[in-house]
């Protein structure tokens, strides 16, 4: 398989109980490489464009307002299958759903305070990293 790269978000829910290294680990475990990493406060602004996806969604102003709630790491991983591995890692957005072990099962709070990003596709993932991070950010 391929070596991707794949943004992550480490989402308010999980800076505020202070689980960055924690997440981190399990990145690292899984053969993920950390190539890039900010924390930064999301304007309401970029929330809004990063998730315009779900625009229409009735979730989406609670979701902003949830994303611009506290800092967050916005990162770039790299590995072999990167896209997929993190997103079998993070476990399924509903953490009532998610599979034993995944950092969504151990850490979220809830279906929208659920602790991580990850990209659900290589072209969106290249999308998702040139949203934050410039090339000369990212040192693989
Ligand atoms: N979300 C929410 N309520 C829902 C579904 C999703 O608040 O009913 C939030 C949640 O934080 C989720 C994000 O919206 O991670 C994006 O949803 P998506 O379906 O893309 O899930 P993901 O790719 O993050 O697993």
């Amino acid at each position: 398989m391929a070596t991707e790269r794949t943004l992550s978000i480490i989402k308010p829910d999980a800076t505020r109980r202070n689980l960055t290294g924690k997440i981190n680990a399990r990145f690292e475990e899984a053969g993920l490489r950390i190539v890039a990493q900010k924390r930064v406060r999301l304007t309401k602004e970029q929330a809004e464009g990063f998730y315009a996806v779900h625009a229409e969604r009735s979730f989406f102003p609670e979701l902003v307002a949830f994303m611009v709630s506290g800092p967050v790491v916005v990162q770039v991983l790299e590995g072999e299958g990167a896209v997929a591995k993190n997103r079998e890692i993070m476990g399924a957005t509903n953490p009532a759903n998610a599979a034993p072990g995944t950092i969504r099962a151990d850490f979220a709070e809830s279906v929208e305070a659920n602790s991580v990003h990850g990209s659900d596709s290589l072209e969106n993932a290249k999308i998702e990293i040139a949203f934050f991070f410039s090339q000369c950010e990212i040192a693989g």
